[in-house]
């Protein structure tokens, strides 16, 4: 896939002005020295982030000058970058700054992430006509609920996930390696399968919440979960939070985590953050081959900080002949829109919707969950686990 050639026809690439107002504002903040005015420009610039317009779209009717969470000086850099592209007053900010080398390093970090304007336009451009739609998506399958670092409780995950129209979802908490998110003891995750369980007897026919959990990746490829505490859940996520930063190669350590039998979805695959950090370095069509040859999922996880993979690592993936799971990553019930950013993503990478397990009936979703559970049993599979499997 060469990609240059396929970035430069990207409508994100051309006309995401919102993601690039944002990002002068972002530098804006780190250039300052007074707590109050960082967290002034820090505020602008999500504000800009989550318009659901593009700048463009309000400076006609003075409505630039109104958005809730902008104060003025971050208008007057907005209303530069909209008239010349650029902006002296920030740029001269940063080559001042005694922070100018890190705003200049966190600026190689914001490729490829979408505004939330962009998002809605990708979602509703005819060009993309034939790329996945919005309505074929059926259920969620990465959140996390009052159970772990989420905030919902299970009977609002299953209401706000009915009032999106899903089938289904899977609540993901996380597992109880990962103390800094409030992971579940597998003692915590058995009471949450009982009420799981009654939930679902409540709803039956209307909607079914898949018992998931996100499970940590150790920097040498281990899960934080045996394999019998796998085994206690329907779908397993595997997700790197440790180890981001470092430019080494952690190919192996990805390939580790997907050869687990248990696995299904690899979620945030690189762990970056937007303008914070790169995230896990690999070779990525190294990656995607053996996720598609062991039948892995990978994620495009919709958190605006994160969007990963974006799309055109999601290409790539593709190209491999990966399946895909496209996930809000919520910890709220308002983040179930998180999703949208997910499928703006594949829309963008042309990923259709037969590659993506959100987009499968119930009953396919589950078989698949279920066969690649079964082949712990056989011989291929042992032998995947030896080294990786405590
Ligand atoms: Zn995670």
């Amino acid at each position: 896939m060469r990609e240059a050639a396929a970035e430069n026809n990207s409508p994100a690439e051309c006309q995401d002005v919102n993601s690039t107002v944002a990002g002068f504002l972002r530098d804006m903040a780190f250039a300052q020295t007074s707590q109050q005015k960082m967290f002034g420009y820090k505020r602008a610039s999500a504000a800009v982030l989550s318009l659901e317009e593009p700048l463009t779209a309000l400076v006609e009717d003075g409505a630039v000058r109104k958005i809730p969470g902008v104060g003025p000086a971050s208008t007057r850099i907005i209303l530069e970058v909209l008239d010349t592209g650029a902006s002296d007053i920030v740029e001269q900010a940063v080559a001042s700054s005694p922070n100018s080398a890190d705003i200049r390093r966190r600026r190689t970090l914001r490729s490829h992430f979408l505004s939330r304007a962009a998002v809605l336009q990708i979602l509703s451009n005819p060009d993309l006509n034939g790329a996945l739609s919005i309505d074929s998506y059926r259920g969620d399958l990465q959140m996390h609920s009052e159970w772990s670092d989420g905030a919902p409780t299970l009977e609002e995950i299953a209401n706000a996930c009915l009032e999106r129209g899903y089938a289904y979802a899977a609540v993901t908490d996380h597992s109880h390696g990962l103390k800094i998110a409030g992971g579940m003891s597998m003692a915590e995750a058995a009471d949450q399968r009982l009420a799981i369980e009654s939930l679902n007897s409540a709803y039956v026919d209307r909607f079914r919440l898949i018992r998931g959990i996100e499970a940590n990746i150790a920097a040498d490829g281990r899960l934080d979960l045996s394999m019998d505490e796998a085994a206690e859940f329907e779908l397993v996520l595997a997700a790197p939070h440790s180890v981001l930063r470092k430019p080494d190669d952690q190919t192996e350590r990805l390939v580790a985590a997907i050869r687990h039998p248990r696995v299904h979805i690899l979620a945030h695959p690189r762990g970056r953050i937007a303008g914070s950090r790169a995230g896990v370095v690999a070779d990525w069509d190294v990656v995607f081959t053996v996720a598609a040859d062991e039948g892995v999922a990978v994620e495009i996880d919709g958190d605006p900080a994160r969007q990963d993979l974006d799309y055109t690592l999601a290409r790539r993936a593709l190209a491999a002949g990966c399946v895909f799971a496209l996930d809000s990553d919520a910890h709220t019930t308002e983040q179930l829109r998180y999703t949208e950013t997910a499928v703006a993503h594949a829309r963008l990478a042309g990923i259709p919707s037969e590659r993506i397990v959100n987009c499968w009936p119930i009953e396919r979703l589950l078989q698949w969950l279920a066969e690649r559970s079964s082949r712990i049993s056989s011989p291929s599979a042992r032998r995947g686990t030896t080294a990786r499997s405590h």
